[in-house]
């Protein structure tokens, strides 16, 4: 079944710029796969470097298509997006992670990707409010990661929004950090709690004296700003150290654990210690 999935991969990535068709495919699939229950989340962990201490989880989600196998969401999100399909699919990812949160024994954050559509549905707020009234998550547990690539299409109205989830006491990170236009004004410009740096810096934070210079500075305007700043795609201990010495304050990658199914996390009581 693991061949298989890898066979889609290249199927999808290959259609994407050739065959508008299965790209129509493809849409048709997604907007099914919601009732269809294709769809469930992994998480991955995120933790104080510090003391390796587990603060929280970015739900990541993951399509498993009945014929062609697990297909990543790389290729299945940007068709959601243009098609439409994310709105249904964003709603359905928000509720399962604020469900699936609620029952955890150790209360601790809960990431969401928000994609740009659902940033400027006006009733998008209101989205989340019922969203945590229905599920009965705190929205101090509930964290929205946003793209800076997701606040460009009308800034605006993606402020409002920022806010209006801000209010109901829910944190926005910034995801992929450093990888779009104007990183800084767009800091300067939204409210946001907490950076995550971009993995492509931290691949090479311990090999490249550049790439070192500039997650030094990352840091710095973090604690400029009063801002935690989150390491993502942490793979070995080389680049762990780094950042601990950095004091960087949050680190997620596969070196300090890898998405899986919430059971895979269910010593709950034990989640706080595990190394
Ligand atoms: P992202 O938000 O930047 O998520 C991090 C991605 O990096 C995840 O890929 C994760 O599995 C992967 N990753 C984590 N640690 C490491 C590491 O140490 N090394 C490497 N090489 N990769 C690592 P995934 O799950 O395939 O997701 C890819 C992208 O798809 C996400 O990037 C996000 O943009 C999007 N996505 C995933 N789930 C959702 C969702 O529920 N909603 C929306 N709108 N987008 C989602
Ligand atoms: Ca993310
Ligand atoms: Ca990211
Ligand atoms: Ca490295």
């Amino acid at each position: 079944a693991k061949t298989e999935g890898r066979d889609t991969y290249r199927y999808f990535e290959a259609s994407m710029g050739a065959e508008a068709r299965d790209k129509r495919v493809m849409e048709h699939e997604l907007r099914q796969a919601v009732a269809r229950g294709e769809f469930y989340l992994v998480y991955q962990p995120q933790k104080e470097i510090s003391s390796g201490r587990m603060v929280g989880f970015e739900a990541l989600i993951r399509w498993r298509h009945p014929e062609r196998g697990e297909v990543s969401p790389a290729i299945f999100i940007p068709v959601a997006e243009d098609s439409g399909a994310i709105g249904q699919i964003g709603d359905w990812v928000l509720e399962a992670a604020c469900e699936e949160a609620v029952r955890w024994e150790n209360p601790l954050m809960v990431a969401v990707n928000v994609s740009a559509v659902q940033l400027h549905n006006p009733n998008f707020s209101r989205k989340v409010h019922e969203t945590l009234l229905k599920t009965g998550l705190a929205a101090t547990r509930l964290e929205l990661e946003i793209t800076e690539t997701a606040l460009v299409k009308d800034m605006p109205r993606a402020l409002a929004t920022l806010r209006q989830v801000k209010a109901l006491g829910v944190r926005v990170a910034m995801d992929d950090f450093g990888t779009g236009y104007s990183s800084l004004s767009n800091l300067r410009a939204f409210p946001f709690d907490k950076i995550k740096i971009d993995s492509s810096f931290i691949k090479a934070v311990d090999t490249n004296g550049q790439v070192a210079a500039i997650v030094r500075a990352v840091l710095g305007l973090g604690r400029g700003l009063g801002l935690p700043v989150l390491a993502e795609g942490v793979e070995t201990l080389g680049e762990l150290k780094f950042l601990d010495a950095e004091a960087c304050e949050i680190g997620q990658g596969y070196y300090l654990g890898k998405p899986a199914p919430i059971e895979a996390f269910d010593d709950l009581t034990g989640l706080g210690k595990r190394a």
